[in-house]
């Protein structure tokens, strides 16, 4: 049974030391913690993303979402116009989003 709990995260946004090599990105937005799509394969259970050991059936969904983005970007000064790659550990898209929008508040209007 999947479980959802709402939390308070300090950040939304997240910048990287260098661009990523993979997906040419220097910012990453994850809407949630964790992911209840659970595929085997999935590289986001590795240690050095220290999420949760119950990535898959317990989902922290990240509260206030789209104020804190825009927050972020009214103190912009220190970002640079560049490719933000959404759901890098989650999937944005996964079954939460119906109920909770988070990555809807993370899209431009
Ligand atoms: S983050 Fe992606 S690869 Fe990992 S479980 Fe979710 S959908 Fe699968």
């Amino acid at each position: 049974m999947i479980k959802y709990v709402p939390k308070e995260f300090k950040t939304i946004l997240n910048k990287y030391k260098f661009i990523d090599s993979w997906f040419w990105c220097r910012y990453s937005i994850n809407p949630y913690n964790g992911c209840e799509f659970a595929c085997t394969y999935c590289d986001s259970r590795s240690h050095k993303y220290h999420l949760q050991p119950e990535f898959d059936h317990l989902i922290y969904v990240k509260n206030n979402v789209g104020v804190m983005l825009e927050n972020r970007l009214r103190r912009a000064r220190t970002l640079l116009p560049d490719v933000v790659a959404i759901g890098g550990t989650c999937d944005a898209y996964q079954p939460a989003e119906k109920s909770y929008n988070n990555t809807r508040q993370c899209s431009p209007e």
